[in-house]
């Protein structure tokens, strides 16, 4: 819906409106009182702080906005600074409403001010109004080039969100709206993208800044800006915190223990000394001081993983129906108590519950080889109890939910791709990932992340696709799958072969022929910990994913790496899970409009199944580590 309005809007701003066209549609505005002029109002004026209560509206409000409209030639003067003409009005109304099936903006507002323009509206549902937004132009002397910026004209173009508010059930509305807007902006040359304030949205508080800087030369010079500054203040930090830091979030989130001095100005802006212009001192956390004056941030606003995304959750009671011999690990067992752990902790109401569909059987050809499906339908149907080796415990019913479970995900693939939600976890079993194309093991019948994949590229066009699975098993199946493919990564963290089934997933396997180089297994020793997975998380995993940029990121997310699980001998605890999730929020921001399907593999023990279960949900949605806590 909205992706596809982004798709929609995706020319780029590069030809040069006309003033005629500008001017009429100035004049259109007009007509139908959409466009004031506010110069004359106190609040607005004098570059005072933006006053909501100015432009609020109640009922049908036009009233108070009522303003003398400005002479024409100003009107364009302003608009030629702030949008360099490469968009009319109305195209700009249109672009920011970014209507969907579902939502548009009504009550449509342009104010013009002595150094803005603002944008003002109200956000329906249908009929429902749901909310209300308010962003604003301006066109800032740069405050880097100092005296020097303000001879040569040098300006920063700066959005802000002055004002969003939406109600709770709607709050992932806001967040596809502001990565439209990111987009949006980005294509219009602005040079910022910002928060005036901290923002409520339904139960979500954004108070955290991120900002993702355009240029990664960027990073290295804020390093050195931040070494300087330790080194300046003696505050107490080593330099392999600093080292560390590889993103602007990042950044913004850096030893917020530890709290300094600033000094803002009257637009915001803030400094590290006190002079005339930077006189209001506050108390910030040092990382995100540190951002707020290294200005200008190059790069635009990015929310990141406080953001509140729309989460799917694909499951079917038909996936309790595959039955394998008593005391088999893999049981129904499992699916019931994560399915009872969403509910207690009242997560139902938040992910948008999607049901899976049986596949064609000439699809998963494309997976599997036919001759093999056949034999697996077969054995089901002669009523064996096991299908190629041991471990594959079978019953009547095995067939057609091992089907459902690939379908699962292949609708779990059309939510996310149809922008139906942010991201999906898709609670299938039979689990997958030991699937290979013509094998059955590990309880393992139908290759379930590989047919999304498959089918991702196949009905989406989506290109490069990666899956990244901390099952704690090596997923085999998958490697196999997709060993040759150049445009599949596989990556793998997992317990080493040594010690754990099914022996395979060394370091030397990186993928052949076009897909060399497009595998990555990391072993891991046994009872390997937090701290280790999520440091070498960050130095092999996180690299290769920026590396490969991809359009769709898939999780074969097993939780059997956790501590307590009975069948393997990692220490994990549902920390590293979140860790992980955050991380892969935050590149598929960055890549892939957010875009993540994630498919359930292992697990073996109930309680934590669903805990880590629950982590990776919660943190899927965005929700900050303070609301991990909130409700269990
Ligand atoms: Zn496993």
């Amino acid at each position: 819906m909205i992706r596809d309005q982004i798709r929609a809007d995706e020319k780029p701003f590069r030809v040069s409106r006309s003033r005629q066209e500008i001017l009429q549609d100035f004049e259109k505005l007009i007509e139908e009182k959409k466009l004031f002029g506010a110069d004359r109002d106190p609040a607005i004026m004098d570059g005072a702080e933006f006053d909501r209560a100015v432009v609020k509206k109640k009922g049908k409000g036009t009233r108070f906005l009522i303003r003398k409209v400005p002479g024409r030639s100003k009107l364009l003067r302003r608009w030629a600074r702030l949008f360099k003409n490469a968009i009319s009005p109305y195209a700009l109304f249109d672009a920011l409403s970014a209507r969907t099936h579902e939502f548009e903006h009504r009550e449509k507002l342009l104010l013009f001010s002595r150094d803005r323009i603002i944008y003002d509206t109200e956000i329906f549902q249908g009929e429902e109004s749901v909310g209300e937004l308010t962003l604003s132009f301006a066109s800032l002397r740069d405050p880097a080039l100092g005296v020097l910026g303000y001879f040569s004209g040098a300006r920063l173009r700066v959005v802000y969100i002055e004002h969003i508010h939406v109600t709770a059930q709607k709050s992932g509305y806001a967040s596809a709206l502001f990565r439209h807007y990111e987009r949006l902006f980005h294509d219009l040359g602005f040079n910022q993208f910002r928060l005036s304030a901290s923002l409520s949205v339904g139960r979500y508080y954004w108070a955290q800044e991120g900002f993702d800087f355009s240029d990664k030369s960027e990073i290295d010079k804020r390093k050195d800006g931040l070494r300087v500054l330790v080194k300046e203040r003696g505050l107490p930090v080593r330099e392999v915190e600093i080292g560390r830091l590889n993103h602007a979030y990042d950044f913004a989130r850096f030893r917020r223990d530890l709290k300094i001095p600033v000094y803002r100005d009257a637009e915001g802006f803030y400094s590290s000394k006190a002079d005339d212009r930077f006189r209001e001192e506050v108390s910030l956390p040092l990382g995100k001081a540190f951002l707020l004056w290294s200005a200008p941030w190059e790069g635009y606003k990015t929310i990141y993983t406080n953001t509140p995304r729309r989460t799917g959750f694909v499951t079917s009671v038909e996936y309790l129906s595959h039955r394998t011999r008593a005391g088999h690990v893999e049981n129904p067992g499992r699916l019931r108590a994560l399915l009872k752990a969403i509910r207690k902790h009242g997560l139902r109401s938040s992910l948008v519950y999607l049901s899976p569909y049986v596949p064609d059987l000439e699809f998963l050809e494309g997976i599997h080889r036919a001759e093999y499906l056949a034999r697996f339908r077969e054995s089901v149907r002669k009523g064996e109890k096991v299908f190629s080796t041991a471990d594959c415990s079978i019953c009547a019913a095995s067939f057609d939910v091992a089907l459902l479970a690939a379908g699962g995900v292949m609708a779990g693939v059309d939510a996310v791709l149809n922008g139906r939600v942010d991201n999906v976890f898709c609670a299938v079993r039979p689990p997958g990932h030991h699937a290979g194309r013509d094998s059955a093991m590990g309880f393992c019948f139908i290759n379930n992340v590989a047919v999304g994949a498959v089918y991702a590229r196949a009905v989406y066009g989506v290109e490069r696709i990666f899956i990244l699975d901390w099952d704690v098993h090596h997923g085999n199946g998958t490697q196999e799958i997709f060993d040759g493919d150049p445009l599949t990564y596989y990556c793998s963290l997992h317990e080493h072969p040594t010690f754990c089934f099914p022996g395979t997933g060394r370091r030397m396997e990186r993928g052949t022929g076009a897909g060399a180089g497009l595998t990555l297994n990391l072993p891991l020793k046994p009872h390997t910990k937090d701290e280790e997975l999520m440091e070498i998380f960050e130095r092999e995993v996180v690299p290769e994913i920026e590396r490969f940029e991809p359009g769709l990121i898939m999780v074969s997310a097993g939780f059997d790496a956790h501590e307590r699980d009975p069948i393997a001998d990692l220490d994990l605890t549902e920390k590293s899970f979140a860790y992980m999730t955050r991380r892969v929020c935050e590149l598929a921001d960055r890549y892939c409009g957010g875009r993540i399907v994630s498919v359930l593999e292992g697990g073996y023990d109930g309680p934590a199944l669903a805990s880590s279960t629950l982590a990776h949900l919660k943190t899927l949605q965005g929700r900050s580590q303070e609301c991990l806590s909130e409700r269990g």
